[in-house]
């Protein structure tokens, strides 16, 4: 089996599993009491709060930068750069879903995106509302961002959502 094959074989299978688990968090947050959703709630806003200040940040730049990408990272899977997203649908894990998903209707995925080995979330860009993206996203800078961006500072706001999802309990959420 080629190298491109059996990376395809890997990605597709981590993919299949990863919609399994996206399954599985939608079923979870809806199942929550009313206990664990005040407790939710109050952490969603800081977790968003924090999003959309990052988000000022990058989005002058995304907006100058990605429309003439050439390689745009939105895919399950490029070998040369890319966010690698196969073993997630979106980038999330269940922490950040449940913070990006309070008191949202996040859209659904599209996962027949998958055979063009692109994220669910995307059709000509993320369809999901600013304020409700995965750590993972949140955290991707490519080169050409790279460059453009205070990345002192960028990383000082990184600093602040991750001290948000350390404190976030999902035993917390189990109440
Ligand atoms: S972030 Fe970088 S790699 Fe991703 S679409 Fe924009 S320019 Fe392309
Ligand atoms: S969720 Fe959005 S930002 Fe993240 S990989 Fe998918 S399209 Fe890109």
């Amino acid at each position: 089996m080629s190298d491109l094959s059996s990376l395809n074989d890997r990605m597709n299978s981590d993919f299949e599993k990863a919609r399994e688990k996206y399954e599985i968090y939608g079923k979870f947050y809806v199942s929550l009491s009313h206990k664990a959703k005040e407790y939710l709630e109050d952490k969603s806003q800081e977790y968003r709060k924090c999003l959309t200040d990052i988000q000022r940040l990058i989005l002058p730049v995304v907006k100058k930068v990605c429309p003439t990408c050439e390689l745009p990272c939105c895919r399950l899977s490029t070998p040369e750069r890319s966010i690698y997203i196969a073993g997630s649908v979106g980038g999330f894990e269940l922490h950040d879903y449940l913070l990006a998903q309070c008191n949202t209707t996040l859209p659904d995925p599209e996962y027949e995106n998958a055979v063009k080995n692109l994220c669910p979330f995307w059709a000509s860009g993320c369809i999901l509302p600013l304020d409700c993206r995965s750590y993972l996203c949140i955290q991707y800078f490519c080169d050409e961002l790279k460059q453009e961006l205070d990345m002192d500072l960028i990383s000082e706001h990184l600093r602040k959502i991750e001290s948000v999802l350390n404190s976030f309990s999902i035993a917390e959420c189990m109440v």
